[in-house]
């Protein structure tokens, strides 16, 4: 009776405070629920599925130098070298196994719609009225990709020593992009970049250490168009832009 009345309460304080109810299921496992995404079992090399896409999209930022880690539902020995410098960057055990420690890190980076605690999906819209339609893939690949890259932001932004790092363009429509005198076929038409200032760190210093996190495609001071910010993106994981997928790097005032 206690228990039907406590869960009772707990149900009535989720529809009073989420205006739904059909969130409160979700106080089945206390300990380890979040409102964007809950892990129900243990990830190590060798496991497959859905859970571990998840787990990806959330360490891509960890894959080491001149390196992106796939997004294939797979975990590998990729996954888990990754795995274990997310895991040690944020002070956990770096075990390489995603068990109830890694996953309260996730919880706590993370926002109930998924994006990490520093970026958000306003932030990385261009267009900001205009959602995430009008590029080159369909918005819900658009906001997708934003997603993939706002994590590997998280994971630039915390090893820069959590120092706040601005987006100041993402995703593009086409006419936004031509308006902004933008390559026609930019990765920002695909959700798949972001341009980064900050008031803490260097735009060299940004441009480095994006060597670390996944970034496929980095310009910056040196090159031309790019002395007051930082390009990033993952073109080498774009398979929508009908180009070879590769690195592409250049900020000669860098040593990049
Ligand atoms: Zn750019």
């Amino acid at each position: 009776m206690r228990r039907t009345q406590a869960g009772c309460l707990i149900v009535a304080v989720l529809i009073a405070v989420l205006g739904t109810p059909v969130l409160a299921v979700a106080t089945a496992s206390p300990a380890a629920a979040d409102e964007c995404y809950t892990w129900t079992r243990t990830l190590s090399q060798g496991t497959s599925g859905a859970d571990v896409r998840q787990l990806q999209i959330r360490i891509a930022g960890w894959p080491g130098y001149h390196s992106c880690l796939a997004i294939d539902g797979a975990f590998g020995p990729a996954t888990a070298t990754a795995l274990k410098r997310f895991q040690s960057a944020y002070g956990l055990v770096a075990d390489g196994i995603a068990g109830s420690a890694t996953y309260s890190k996730i919880y706590a980076v993370q926002d109930a719609d998924c994006t990490p605690a520093h970026f958000s999906y306003a932030e990385m819209d261009d267009d900001r009225v205009g959602g995430w339609s009008g590029g080159k893939v369909s918005a819900t690949t658009a906001k997708a990709n934003a997603l993939r890259q706002m994590w590997k932001l998280e994971a630039l932004r915390h090893a820069l020593g959590n120092n706040p790092l601005v987006v100041t363009s993402g995703f593009r429509s086409i006419s936004c992009n031509n308006s902004l005198g933008g390559a026609s076929n930019s990765q920002h038409l695909y959700g798949m970049a972001a341009d980064l200032v900050s008031s803490y760190v260097s735009l060299c210093r940004i441009a480095q250490e994006a060597r670390y996190h996944g970034f496929s495609g980095i310009f910056g001071p040196g090159y031309p168009g790019h002395g007051d910010h930082v390009h990033v993106d993952s073109r080498a994981e774009n398979d929508d832009d009908g180009i070879a997928n590769g690195f592409s790097w250049s900020a000669p005032n860098c040593g990049i």
